[in-house]
């Protein structure tokens, strides 16, 4: 794990700038790019946004400055998102261009935005310093239901999906980040920055987000100190003030991240990427399953649901003819039978250079009604943004360039042969991936 900022750490906070890098589609990075060294940034200045307050202060104090400026500047920075350091309000110019040489107030830049769905779906590819690329995609959801009285039943809802890591050690081959392989971790700063991003395009609409996921690029529990941190400044009334309950991490099952987040209390809603519920099908659709068999993974699950009395969801992406069947749904009915759980079942996006297909809505509720009459919560999913490329890390991969064609075919090659292996019950004898199996090291989910 990359180190974070202490509260009161400025030299923490400066080395919270990450490492450039570009990720080539066609080539998955192996090597780990977690020490500090690695994580000292091209330019050297911490983002301000990710600051802790104690090492504003301290800055601040340094530079001869009152402590109000601190106020002035989280406003500046919370309230009006400001992105260049002569946005800073009240700030006098000398204080303004001292913060501006000091800290990057905003961390990401706007490479492209695409409007699909009619206009409830804006995707946004940032660029990092360094030129790595993450996405981050806003969902709207107008008020529906309404009563008697025309009050809404469900109020709007605008919701962001962000991304935690730069590419994605895990691999899953269904998912175009995966393919990718890893990056970077993000800053703490280029994290809560796509929420700025957003919190600035709904602005001038006088609308606000309501919903903050973690289910963009990367697996947010190997970045878990920035995530943690991230979360801690969306949920802080003097910052972001988004109640903890709108905001949901999700993960692949990084068995002692999940636990590390039980011993510290409910902190979000935690939602695990299933998949499967049969460990050899699962070896092959989320690799890191050969780490933490699905049974840990679930255990880990319920004990969590059961300390923090916060229900726990359960994400199922379906693939035709690979993990939809009744056999699978119920697999599942039993994995979670008796658990405060719920599923959410999402037909796979089409992505490129997988040699599988969503499965028909036909398939979708059949599936879905054989898993609730077992008593379990199912819901399902709406895609959003297939018209844009909205498969989590579609629009990096598509700008990392196409793949040799023989690496394409290989790939998909493997792809038949592990599912193939996998739905005869044969486990995967695979290793991990070495950019894997640096990535969930013991040291990676603790501190
Ligand atoms: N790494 C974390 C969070 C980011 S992925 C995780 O895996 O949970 C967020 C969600 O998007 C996951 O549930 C993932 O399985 C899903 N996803 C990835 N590729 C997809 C695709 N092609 N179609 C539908 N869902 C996909
Ligand atoms: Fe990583 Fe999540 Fe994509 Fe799997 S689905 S490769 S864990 S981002």
């Amino acid at each position: 794990m990359s180190p974070s900022n202490k509260p009161g750490d400025l030299a923490g906070a400066i080395s919270d700038v990450a490492a450039p890098k570009t990720i080539p589609a066609w080539a998955s990075i192996r090597e780990s790019r977690r020490s500090s060294a690695a994580v000292a940034g091209a330019s050297g200045r911490p983002g301000l946004s990710g600051l802790a307050i104690g090492a504003l202060l301290e800055w601040l104090q340094g530079n001869g400055q009152p402590a109000f400026r601190a106020k002035q500047i989280r406003d500046s920075v919370w309230r009006h998102n400001a992105a260049t350091a002569d946005e800073l309000r009240g700030l006098p110019a000398a204080l303004q261009h001292a913060v501006g040489e000091a800290f990057r107030v905003d961390t990401i830049e706007d490479d492209e935005v695409t409007v699909s769905d009619g206009g409830l779906t804006e995707k946004t590819l940032h660029r990092l310093a360094g030129g790595a690329l993450v996405e981050s995609v806003l969902m709207h959801y107008p008020a529906r239901g309404y009563d008697g009285g025309g009050r809404a039943l469900h109020r709007e809802r605008h919701t962001l999906c962000i991304s935690s890591q730069a590419g994605c050690a895990v691999g899953c081959p269904f998912c175009a980040t995966g393919e990718l392989g890893f990056g970077r971790d993000l800053s703490t700063a280029e994290i809560v920055d796509q929420v700025r991003h957003a919190a600035r395009r709904l602005a001038p609409t006088g609308r606000h987000l309501t919903n903050v996921v973690f289910m963009g690029m990367g697996e947010p529990l190997l970045n878990l100190d920035r995530v943690l941190e991230s979360v801690a400044i969306l949920a802080d009334p003097l910052q972001f003030g988004l109640g903890a309950r709108h905001v949901v991490v999700s993960t692949s099952g990084v068995v002692p991240g999940i636990r590390r987040l039980t011993a510290l209390g409910p902190q979000f809603t935690l939602a695990i990427s299933l998949h499967a519920a049969r460990d050899p099908l699962r070896d092959v659709l989320v690799p890191l399953n050969r780490r933490w068999p699905v049974a840990e993974v679930v255990a880990a699950a319920r004990d969590h649901a059961r300390v923090t009395g916060r229900r726990v969801s359960f994400e199922y992406v379906m693939i035709s003819g690979v993990n939809d069947t009744d056999v699978d749904a119920d697999a599942l009915a039993r994995l979670l039978h008796g658990d405060l759980a719920h599923v959410n079942l999402i037909p796979m996006n089409p992505v490129a250079h997988t040699p599988w297909q969503a499965s028909s809505p036909e398939r979708v509720a059949a599936f879905a009604a054989r898993v609730r009459h077992n008593g379990i919560g199912v819901t399902i999913r709406a895609n959003r943004g297939q018209d844009a490329g909205a498969a989590c890390g579609q629009l990096a991969a598509n700008r990392a360039g196409e793949p040799p064609a023989p690496t394409v075919a290989h790939r998909r090659e493997v792809i038949i042969r592990a599912s193939e292996a996998a739905l005869r019950g044969e486990r995967s004898g695979e290793a991990l991936s070495e950019s894997l199996e640096a990535a969930v090291k013991p040291r990676s989910v603790r501190r």
